[in-house]
């Protein structure tokens, strides 16, 4: 039997008598540089909290960014499942975003260029369609919007 005084101050008594003597001592002293296994259990757990509560947050403050922006933009609403629309908004504001960026600010494409693909933008509502494309590059955007099909735009006319 081992007395372990650990990182975190907790003196734990081990059972060592399944190692082999002359491996003991460093044993003792490999677990005397670690905290015991409540602390770092608890630590564990710790870090998954914060872990997904910086997600949450993260997230919270990227449906803020697209809210604003449909707002902002004159967006319509998303279409489909309750449970998948909040996704689809931030996934549209995503890819439109790097889309105006590859073509308009780093691009070749002026305002009314991009005035015209807006109007694409607009007709597409189906939350489920700007989730498919969530892994897509900006500069993309203009053929995803070509191969989009009628199901992709439930309503005829526009929003505005
Ligand atoms: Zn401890």
């Amino acid at each position: 039997m081992f007395d372990v005084v650990h990182s975190c101050g907790h003196a734990i008594t081990h059972d060592l008598s399944g190692r082999w003597a002359d491996q003991r001592a460093g044993y003792a002293r490999w677990l005397a540089a670690r905290a015991c296994t409540d602390c770092w259990r608890a630590e564990q757990q710790a870090d998954t909290a914060s872990r997904a509560e910086w997600l949450a947050a993260k997230r919270a403050e990227e449906q803020a960014a697209a809210a604003a922006w449909t707002d902002q933009f004159d967006m319509p609403p998303l279409e489909g499942p309750e449970t998948i629309l909040d996704w689809g908004e931030r996934t549209r504001h995503q890819l439109v975003t790097s889309a105006y960026t590859a073509l308009v600010t780093e691009g070749t494409w002026d305002e009314a260029d991009w005035a015209q693909l807006e109007e694409q933008i607009r007709l597409v509502t189906r939350a489920g369609w700007w989730i498919d494309q969530r892994d897509a590059g900006g500069a993309d955007l203009p053929e995803l919007l070509d191969a989009a099909s009628d199901r992709d735009r439930p309503t005829e006319n526009p929003f505005r």
